[in-house]
């Protein structure tokens, strides 16, 4: 705590009271904290793909070239890292806009059975190869509003997690309800290999991955749900997150159905 101390007077000079302004720095200091772990956390992740494309080009450059096959497999890793650095890169100015709040929702009326049903083909190849079954929300329409982009990126985020930490030959389902005439509840839950009960409140955090060599596999930056939860709450929405280890997890999402104050008479 920083205090600054003054005293006033009357005419004759009496002091007639004091005046301490305390100002609670912890905040401030908390906050340049977490920025500079945040530029270590970027550095740190920015340098694991370029270290491998470095060590891979400098192997081929020094005679792996010669090797047809050798040099197909490294050009794919090479090829596969700096897909990883373009999609680091993304999410990291994304979550940096979106905290910033230089991401106006461009609000409008979304029919989430339909775009969730679009935004899963984006993954449907990807499930059939793990013969993971997708199931969708029944028929009924569920409208809401919001930033249709952002809530696809929701949508798709959660489910492509779910794919991921999710073996072969298991289950997602995707519900949708209106708990009551001002909300809608958007669940995502798997059968895969959940997450441990003192990992849970920290998966939200950037860069905090429970399996660090699972989540690279999987092509992750550990950002996903970073940016979830600030466009859900961007949205004015909470999301909650239940798991239990070798069973699954669920992400319960709750958003209002109006962004304005508008509301139905
Ligand atoms: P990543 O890019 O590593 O998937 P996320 O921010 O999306 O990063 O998720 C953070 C971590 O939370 C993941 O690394 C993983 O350990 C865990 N996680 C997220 N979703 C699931 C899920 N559906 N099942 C099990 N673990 C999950």
């Amino acid at each position: 705590i920083d205090a600054n101390l003054g005293a006033y007077t009357n005419e004759e000079g009496e002091i007639k009271g004091i005046i301490v302004l305390l100002h609670d720095i912890t905040a401030i200091r908390r906050l340049e904290k977490m920025r500079s772990e945040f530029v270590a956390n970027v550095s740190h992740e920015l340098k694991t793909p370029i270290t491998s494309i470095k060590g891979f080009t400098e192997t081929l450059l020094d005679g792996a070239l010669e090797d047809p096959e050798i040099s197909r497999s490294f050009l794919e890793i090479i090829n596969e890292e700096s897909d990883r650095l373009n999609r680091l890169i993304t999410d990291i100015l994304d979550l940096s806009k979106i905290e910033q709040k230089k991401m106006p929702l461009k609000v409008e009326e979304i029919d989430l059975s339909q775009l969730i049903k679009e935004t899963i083909r984006i993954v449907r190849e990807e499930a059939r190869a793990k013969n993971i079954a997708i199931y969708l929300p029944a028929e009924k329409d569920i409208t809401l509003e919001g930033d249709r982009d952002r809530m696809q990126q929701i949508v798709l985020n959660l489910v492509s997690n779910a794919i991921h930490y999710t073996p072969d030959n298991g289950e997602v389902t995707i519900t949708l309800r209106e708990p009551d005439e001002k909300s809608v509840e958007m669940v995502i839950a798997d059968t895969g290999i959940g997450i441990p009960a003192e990992h849970l409140p920290r998966i939200f955090e950037r860069f905090y991955r429970v399996d660090k060599a699972r989540s690279r596999e999987s092509g992750g930056t550990g950002l996903g749900l970073a940016i979830v939860k600030h466009l859900i709450e961007s949205h004015h929405g909470m999301i909650h997150v239940e798991s239990e280890e070798g069973r699954g997890t669920t992400f319960k999402i709750i958003l209002p159905k109006y962004q304005t104050s508008r509301f139905p008479a």
